[in-house]
């Protein structure tokens, strides 16, 4: 398994409030996108990630095989840490999304998150997204409100329903799939799926499929696409080769 990714402040924000991260031994990745005024927003990102990250490698350190309770509970104790670092104080909340891929036994990965942030699934050419955002707008069209493509441009599209860190405990979202050599797993902020149409994410994840590219170059390509097609938030990517 070869594990790379980058994350870029876009065209047009100063700051970076995404984060990202990952274990190649653990098999694990883990992508977050903060939100909060005055460095908050940075501060809960990067504080989710690792405390998901050491989460899971004290959960490997015991020896135990992770299963979507594992998962989900490092998931929960990023919330606890990013809601104590405010302590529900009014007016100082700070809260992120987060995605995580961590491989379990067998050919399974456990995929967990909360808000905007996803995670899609190369396989020979095809693009799956694996996760559905907690947001207004992913209400709509599961209601038939709105289609996927006016989604793209709603006005309210960046209101999300849920985050990590605004109250004591979350609602973690988790599945298993299985995955096979050869596939891809993409973990993204919505700077790179808002700028990119799936066709160009596909693309250029079909590129490392290929194997001419590397994961690492082919994450750089892709933040370089969102950034070209205007960079208007955080941009961030992690790929996962299997
Ligand atoms: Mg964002």
């Amino acid at each position: 398994m070869r594990i790379a990714g980058i994350t870029h402040p876009g065209k047009v924000r100063r700051r970076n409030e995404d984060a990202i991260g990952w274990d190649e031994g653990l098999g694990a990745a883990v992508l977050a996108d903060g939100m909060g005024g005055l460095h908050r927003g940075d501060l809960a990102s990067r504080e989710a990630v690792e405390e998901v990250l050491a989460e899971l490698a004290a959960f490997g350190a015991a020896g135990e095989t992770l299963h979507d309770g594992g998962l989900v509970s490092a998931v929960q104790g990023a919330n606890r840490r990013v809601f104590e670092l405010h302590g529900g104080r009014r007016g100082e909340a700070m809260g992120t999304t987060l995605v995580a891929v961590a491989a379990t036994r067998g050919s399974r990965c456990l995929i967990a998150h909360v808000g905007d942030s996803r995670a899609y699934r190369l396989r020979r050419g095809r693009l799956e997204r694996l996760t559905a955002d907690h947001s207004l707008v992913q209400q709509l069209v599961e209601q038939g409100v709105v289609s996927a493509e006016e989604a793209r441009s709603a006005p309210n599209r960046n209101v999300i329903t849920r985050a990590l860190g605004l109250e004591p405990e979350v609602d973690v979202a988790c599945r298993e799939i299985a995955v096979q050599q050869g596939d891809l797993l993409l973990l993204c902020s919505d700077g790179l799926w808002e700028m990119l149409p799936d066709a160009d994410i596909a693309a250029g994840l079909a590129a490392v499929a290929a194997g001419g590219v590397a994961p690492a170059e082919g994450a750089a390509t892709l933040v370089a696409a969102a950034n070209a097609a205007g960079g208007v938030d955080n941009v961030s990517v992690v790929i996962m080769q299997l």
